[in-house]
């Protein structure tokens, strides 16, 4: 996900899913923690249920143990392949901090991004196991994940933005290093056809985004030597932001904090790329340190409250008697008559009307004449 272009899409849908706030892979972390048993250590050393267990009650082993059908373990990898075909990609960003691209996008960016052609062939990096296949649309990113034990720690692969995840796998399926598993697209929140890699390791925290270049290249397979060229551009020391309308500027990482003072739109702050806390980011603004909420604030500075010139009021046109006509106490003939008014006589504006009567004022009495006999000036 570089990108810009959902941008406009989407507000709303952005925040909600994509760029990195809730990012489909760390909903996959949330899934892959309870869903499968432990892989392969337990898998061939318990074939049978644990007699341990047993109950003395109960005569027949207890149904509990087995009924779960042994799991496909979760594959060994050992060989690793590129994603995309050699020389057929660029990259286009790099794993790490960066700035916000866009209101409601991460500091950091969790994958590596491969521009590609629509529709070229994407492999698996490594045998693994499919865990996840979300196909995509303009506002989510269709993605696969795959998991696999590689030097025995358990990783997931997330590959990203294609537009169908099931063309060639399905969940539970087992893949190969090297296999075709789908094809580049741009769904989500994408500027371009590019394949954005994941690459998250087992840790006791909990799985943790990975550099998917730099573990690539220990196993000798360089996603950048391999590109036909790298666009990507290194993280720069700080950001500048610009408040997205009147916001809080605290002294520390949530609303619990006191506030030093709003900050109104357009205000630029300064950020060191990656420092996030709980959604809100250490800013400087001028030489003051303080937090503000990263939904908040955007990469590209405001336009300046246009300056609304109070549009002139057109003027009611003004009408005049084409005949000598009588001015009523109220829009019939039968009401009384006030005065007459003389032909060519200027009577105003129109204040009120009822049928074909007018309501207007002459020599500062106001009644009704009928408008047959009335012309603008
Ligand atoms: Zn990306």
């Amino acid at each position: 996900m570089r990108s810009i272009r959902t941008l406009l899409l989407a507000g709303a849908a952005a925040a909600a899913l994509t760029i990195g706030i809730i990012s489909p892979a760390s909903a996959i972390q949330l899934s892959a923690a309870t869903p499968t048993p432990t892989p392969t250590a337990t898998a061939k050393a318990t074939p049978t249920p644990t007699p341990t267990a047993t109950p003395k009650a109960t005569p027949t082993p207890t149904p509990t143990a087995t009924p779960k059908a042994t799991p496909t373990p979760t594959p060994t990898a050992a060989t690793f392949r590129l994603p995309l075909a050699a020389k057929s990609y660029s990259v286009s960003s790099y794993f790490g901090p960066r700035c916000i691209p866009v209101r409601y996008g991460p500091t950091v960016h969790r994958g590596v991004d491969m521009a590609a052609a629509g529709g070229a062939p994407i492999h698996a990096v490594a045998a693994g196991i499919v865990t996840a296949t979300v196909n995509g649309t303009s506002s989510q990113e269709g993605y696969i994940s795959v998991r696999s034990i590689i030097d025995g720690v358990e990783y997931k692969t997330v590959y990203m933005h294609m537009w169908s995840a099931t063309t060639h796998v399905k969940v539970g399926q087992t893949v190969t290093a090297g296999q075709r598993i789908s094809q580049v697209g741009t769904s989500g929140a994408s500027s371009g056809n590019h394949l954005h890699l994941e690459l998250w390791k087992s840790t006791p925290a909990g799985m943790v985004a990975t550099d998917a270049a730099a573990f690539l290249k220990n196993k000798g397979v360089d996603l950048y030597t391999s590109a036909y060229r790298v666009n990507a551009k290194p993280t720069p020391a700080t950001c500048t932001y610009y408040t997205v309308g009147g916001v809080n500027f605290r002294t520390g990482p949530s609303t619990g904090y006191s506030v030093i003072r709003m900050l109104p739109l357009g205000t630029a702050m300064v950020h060191v790329p990656g420092t996030i806390t709980a959604g809100f980011i250490p800013v400087k603004v001028g030489t003051q340190t303080g937090w503000v909420s990263a939904s908040l604030v955007s990469p590209t500075k405001p336009p300046a409250p246009a300056v609304v010139a109070p549009r002139p009021v057109p003027k009611p046109p003004t009408y005049a008697a084409t005949a000598a006509l009588n001015l009523r106490t109220g829009p019939s003939t039968a009401n009384a008559r006030i005065l007459l008014i003389p032909k060519g006589a200027n009577v105003g504006v129109i204040k009120a009307s009822s049928g074909q009567w007018r309501q207007v004022s002459y020599a500062g009495k106001t009644g009704w004449v009928h408008s047959t006999y009335l012309v603008k000036r």
